[in-house]
């Protein structure tokens, strides 16, 4: 529900739940077949041949990675980009880096707020399944050392625009670390949604912007494992920001 470009509601007033689904399968079509950014693409691509010793049966996903969760969602969930050996590998957002990982942790905190079915993102075929929330990355495809360059992010700014466009409900964005944070702000600006004074990443910083259907965006420590490993992001702390999500979507 974003103000100056309400795709889906004002152009298509008669959409469908059918017709959304087959909108949001073109966008994340168009997101899997990109090769805007050479540098990461040969990089997505070397990591899926070279793969991590304890992953070398798996076939990798090496491609850019869709959103993933419930179309009709009031909760965006904007992480920074895909894990090298995490979603590069399984092709699911937030999903496969490792036992304890940021996916596990982020699934975690939603499972207890009821927006997850379960409490872990490893695999694919896990039957994971995420109501009113949706998660998707700022960049679709791993950047070394989890960089992208902010050429590489204003690029596939494109791509999370065309996808929020058919997501029609959200009412909160929790933006995962700076990067997303302030690549959300991008796409605002884009939309002719210029908050001042600018606002600041911090965590649980929750940022109302004028406009009925302007999303609420919380910031959020970004749950890799710097965070987590030193305690500068706890399941607690990430469970209250979603917590504190659930409370500003039912106002
Ligand atoms: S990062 Fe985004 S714009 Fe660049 S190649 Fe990947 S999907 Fe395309």
């Amino acid at each position: 529900m974003l103000p100056t470009k309400p795709i889906s509601a004002a152009i298509h007033p008669q959409s469908t739940a059918a017709s959304i689904k087959a909108r949001l399968a073109d966008v994340h079509h168009a997101i899997v077949s990109c090769e805007r950014c050479p540098r990461l693409r040969d990089y997505c691509r070397a990591i899926a041949i070279e793969k991590r010793r304890a992953y070398r049966e798996d076939t990798y996903w090496g491609r850019p990675v869709p959103g993933f969760g419930d179309p009709d969602a009031r909760l965006l969930i904007l992480g920074l980009a895909p894990a090298a050996h995490g979603a590069n590998r399984t092709g699911r957002v937030f999903t496969g880096d490792g036992v304890g990982g940021s996916g596990d942790f982020l699934m975690r905190a939603l499972h207890r707020n009821g927006f997850a079915n379960i409490s872990t993102s490893q695999r694919i075929d896990d039957g994971l399944t995420l109501t009113d929330a949706y998660i998707a990355a700022a960049v679709r495809c791993a950047p070394p050392q989890n960089k992208p360059l902010p050429e590489e992010i204003t690029r596939c700014l494109d791509h999370l625009d065309a996808e929020v466009a058919q997501l029609r409900r959200v009412r909160v964005v929790v933006a995962l670390g700076k990067i997303g944070f302030d690549a959300w702000f991008q796409l605002l600006r884009r939309r002719g949604v210029t908050p001042s004074p600018r606002p600041q990443f911090g965590h649980a910083v929750v940022c109302r912007m004028k406009g009925a259907d302007v999303p609420i965006v919380i910031g959020c420590y970004h749950p890799s494992r710097q965070n987590t490993n030193t305690g500068k992001l706890t399941p607690a702390m990430m469970a209250g920001v979603f917590k504190k999500a659930k409370v500003l979507i039912a106002d």
